[in-house]
């Protein structure tokens, strides 16, 4: 398989789950990319029509990230399922061929290195706001000292927010600094996988003796873990031994480990024992520095405005953020307008919010005080009793996060006087976060209530 379209494919399986990245996307190629008419071969016309309606954006993200312009994607299919590549068309545009078969190959080594890691997740290129600055700065703390405060070190957050990203940057950082660790990165599906293929072939002391022989296991998506115990055990016991010796054990989930069902209760407690960190959506300025950032590494021109815009209107991901900009400056280069020209004359309108029901300010409050058994008029009352403060700033927090309200509103909605006693409540629960795991799961169960 040409690489890259390797490349690609290996940041489209981190995307999707394994059982329909090897459904398909197994027998895929690219077999030209002249002009930015992307042509791709498939087994047959059943995954045209699969991979046009779901995984052409994904694709296309992919292809982009590894420098191919592109036009048009069509599907080729293809009878033999390795059609031999025309290898001078598969350059980016206007990129001589020499320096880009020198880069891929570059690619190519990063990627089959044996560390499973992707050196283009860096921390210099992982913007730091207010969403992710505790986890950052932890993540700082394992560069310097690995295995030592924050060990095992837990990242959880929805998908899209950068978990797989901060995580790698910790290995490819302590691989520059010491090229001598020795340091693995597996989602876990693909670790379950290994390990079932290790023990069929009568490999599984090896499969062990390998993991146990690392300074630094990252694991990827924790929460697919679900229903395999026999990986799950294995998991376990190469996660103490590790873990004894000190070694640094980096796990990301899209949830904390006590609310995946089926994970043995011990090792659920193990993963958070020096505490769990979390990367929450960008508020909009984060979201701007964001997108100000990746303009800059692409050497792309785009008006503030319209990177406001584009902030504005993704309120899912930030994987949904790169991938609306992508489009508006491919299309800007398409139709030779500039981005805030597109977005004026009404050619592209960007609308990606969360698939959550909207909900209002008074549904919030109403849960949270149904919640802790409390009437509304005591939660918004003014009673100091701790238990119904604490439910007040909670409501507060929530308020905050989920509606983005201002002080002085969320102050109306729970019935305090002034926006500084908010200010306070809120900061107060979010330092509580941090390490009152009771609260997390509280703050979770009552968001699945408002949601649900
Ligand atoms: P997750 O693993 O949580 O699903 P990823 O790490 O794959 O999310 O991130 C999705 C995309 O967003 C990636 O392209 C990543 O580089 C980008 N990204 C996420 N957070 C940041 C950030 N703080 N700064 C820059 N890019 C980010
Ligand atoms: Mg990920």
């Amino acid at each position: 398989m040409y690489d890259v379209w390797k490349n690609a494919l290996a940041e489209i399986e981190q995307q999707i789950s394994t059982a329909n990245f090897s459904t398909w996307f197994q027998d895929t190629s690219l077999l030209s990319t002249e002009d930015g008419n992307i042509k791709i071969g498939v087994k047959n016309s059943f995954y045209v029509k699969q991979l046009r309606n779901r995984y052409l954006d994904l694709i296309k993200t992919a292809l982009e990230n590894n420098n191919i312009t592109i036009n048009t994607i069509d599907f080729e299919v293809q009878s033999s399922t390795k059609p031999k590549v025309r290898s001078r068309e598969i350059t980016p545009d206007n990129t001589p061929l020499k320096t880009h078969v020198k880069k891929v190959k570059t690619d190519l080594e990063d990627q089959t290195s044996n560390t499973g890691l992707n050196h283009k997740y860096t921390l210099d290129n992982f913007v730091v706001g207010s969403n992710n600055d505790l986890a950052v700065s932890a993540a700082r703390s394992i560069i310097d000292s690995p295995g030592d405060r924050y060990n095992p070190f837990f990242l959880y957050g929805g998908p899209g927010l950068g978990k797989t990203h901060l995580v790698q940057a910790i290995g490819n950082e302590l691989l520059k600094k010491n090229p001598d660790l020795k340091i693995f990165y597996t989602p876990i599906s693909h670790f379950y996988s290994d390990f079932i293929d290790a023990v069929k072939l009568g490999k599984g002391k090896e499969f062990n003796l390998k993991f146990r022989k690392l300074d630094v296991l990252i694991i990827d998506d924790f929460q697919f873990i679900v229903g395999k115990e026999k990986s799950q055990e294995e998991f376990f016991n190469i996660f103490n031994d590790l873990y004894q010796l000190n070694k640094q054990i980096i796990v990301t989930s899209d949830r904390l480990p006590s609310q995946i069902k089926s994970v043995d209760e011990r090792l659920a407690s193990r993963l958070t024992w020096a505490g769990a960190f979390d990367l929450q959506l960008p508020k909009f300025e984060d979201k701007c520095a964001i997108l100000r950032a990746k303009a800059e590494l692409m050497g792309a021109e785009i008006e503030p405005e319209a990177i406001e815009y584009i902030a504005e209107n993704v309120n899912t991901n930030i994987r949904d953020l790169e991938g609306e900009f992508s489009t508006i400056l491919l299309m800007s280069e398409v139709r030779g307008l500039t981005p805030l020209e597109l977005i004026e004359n009404g050619s592209v309108s960007v609308n990606k919010s969360s698939k959550l029901r909207p909900v209002s300010a008074k549904q919030i409050v109403e849960k949270v005080a149904k919640y802790y058994e409390l009437p509304v008029k005591e939660l918004t009352g003014k009673s100091r009793v701790s238990h119904i403060k604490n439910a007040r700033q909670v409501a507060m927090f929530l308020l905050s996060k989920e509606l983005n309200l201002s002080t002085n509103k969320i102050a109306a909605e729970v019935g305090v006087k002034d926006h500084t006693t908010v200010m306070h409540g809120v900061k107060k629960i979010e330092k509580d976060l941090k390490f009152n795991f009771t609260l997390r799961d509280q703050i979770e169960e009552i968001k699945e209530k408002i949601y649900g």
